[in-house]
């Protein structure tokens, strides 16, 4: 028999999990991983950081075991290295100055509502909240700069400013400061006309924490671009923490290889779109601090319907409460269908494959797709195979003949026995009813 590489064990590994994996889990929590060195008998992994280690061991311990060597005591073949940081740290000599008038009126310009404490967690954002709060309690100390992506309504803007509220509160000492980009170049505009910019230029290099906000808007400004990009390199050098937000990527920026490069040196963190339970939860939470309280059932239909960003979701909430106060009614599903239903959004349908669901559900179940497909009547098995058809028969187009048989050759009364059984209890268990429902989305989105 062949034995593997472990090298090559985890290229299998990555390759199911890219499959299996969103794009942004896989971006998130496997992409970053390297493979270190060249042993024959474990394999030793190169985590950018502890999170991705912790993340990895939790949710994807399973698939691991079914893809690496184990050793003769039965436990995983495998260790991990961190990865250390790509740039030779220089040492700051100053320290930092008490600054406290500049904070106060820093703390202005961050909005109250965006803490850490108002920031609710989920698949989507997870890695990207715990690298945010990691900078906020030692800023200047891990990584640098953090870069945190992704599209709009999300949560950027609000993780930048909870780093803000939090170093201000805890590091008293330390002199933070929030800006958006196109501040910071009018700012700069302003300082050339009256020319003042050595000013403006020993502000900016004597703060500890600098925030900067959609960093996307510099590349219509390209003529900034060298001044911001020498403030950063005196405040990484420093050892001062930066974080910035964008749109997109660094890489696709239009903007210099040596801004680029810059923005790559610490930790890029993508937020994506929250699942459905923590959109619920999100809207739970925003309904709470407005003082209102919405039964979970109404939020998950809310939750349901309204799924592109987070700022959507508020916006429906914020009418909602409008319009049940106005009127004085309790807030009903039947109340919410009457007051938006305009702003339910359609999904996009991508088209389905057998082979899309047999993956899906295997990772759900943890079982596997050949054990789906094969012909076991055991219990942990024949379910999952039972939830695949149903998922087969509602979401692709054929005939059940034809979908049978890619299941590994079973008859079509078999298929539809297991979508009539499937149907009938997603009605009486809430759970399994949420984890198909959720399987869906992710085939479907
Ligand atoms: P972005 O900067 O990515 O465009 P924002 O940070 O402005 O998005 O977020 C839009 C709105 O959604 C804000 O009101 C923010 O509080 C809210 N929001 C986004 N993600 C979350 C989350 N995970 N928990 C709570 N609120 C969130
Ligand atoms: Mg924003």
């Amino acid at each position: 028999m062949l034995t593997k590489t472990p090298k090559q064990c985890w290229e299998e590994f990555a390759q199911f999990m890219e499959d299996c994996c969103t794009a942004t889990e896989f971006q998130n929590w496997i992409a970053p991983i390297k493979v270190s060195g060249n042993s024959k008998e474990e394999l030793v992994l190169e985590m950018p950081n502890i999170f991705v280690q912790e993340y990895l061991l939790e949710n994807f311990k399973k698939q691991l075991e079914n893809f690496l060597p184990t050793k003769a005591n039965g436990e995983l073949a495998l260790s991990f290295v961190i990865a250390t940081p790509k740039k030779t740290a220089v040492t700051s000599k100053a320290s930092p100055q008490p600054m406290q008038p500049a904070n106060e009126k820093n703390k202005s310009l961050l909005n109250p509502a965006y803490t850490f404490e108002h920031f609710i967690e989920g698949p989507s954002n997870q890695f990207v909240k715990s690298a945010a709060f990691g900078i906020a309690m030692r800023p200047g100390k891990s990584y640098n700069p953090l870069f945190i992506h992704g599209g709009v309504g999300l949560g950027k803007t609000h993780l930048l400013h909870a780093i803000g509220h939090y170093t201000m509160q805890h590091h008293k000492r330390i002199k933070v400061h929030c800006i958006t980009t196109e501040q910071f170049i009018n700012d700069l505009v302003d300082n050339l006309r009256n020319k003042s910019v050595d000013k403006m230029k020993r502000f900016y290099r004597s703060l500890d924490v600098l925030l900067v906000d959609d960093i996307q808007f510099l590349q219509s400004r390209l003529n900034f671009e060298e001044e911001f990009c020498n403030t950063f390199e005196a405040l990484i050098n420093q050892n001062k923490q930066i974080v910035i937000t964008s749109d997109k990527p660094p890489g696709q920026l239009k903007l210099s290889e040596r801004m680029i490069a810059r923005m790559e040196w610490g930790l890029v963190a993508n937020v994506s779109v929250p699942d459905l339970e923590t959109r619920v939860a999100i809207l739970q939470h925003k309904a709470e601090q407005k003082g209102i309280k919405i039964s979970h059932r109404v939020a998950f239909f809310i939750a349901e319907r309204i799924f592109h960003n987070v700022r959507q979701l508020e916006g429906a909430l914020n009418r909602l409460v409008a319009y049940s106060q106005m009127m004085g009614l309790d807030v009903t599903e039947e109340i919410v269908e009457n007051t938006m239903s305009e702003l339910f959004q359609k999904a996009p349908h991508k088209r389905v494959s057998v082979d899309n669901i047999l993956k899906s559900v295997a990772v759900m179940f943890g079982v596997r797709v050949s054990d789906i497909c094969g012909s076991s009547r055991a219990k942990n098995v024949a379910f999952p195979r039972q939830v695949a058809m149903y998922l087969a028969k509602e979401l692709i187009n054929d005939s059940l003949m034809k979908l049978a048989a890619s299941f590994g050759g079973k008859t079509h009364s078999t298929l539809l026995h297991a979508w009539k059984k499937i149907s009938r209890l997603i009605g009486k268990d809430e759970t399994l009813r949420r984890q198909i429902q959720m399987a869906r989305r992710n085939l479907e989105n």
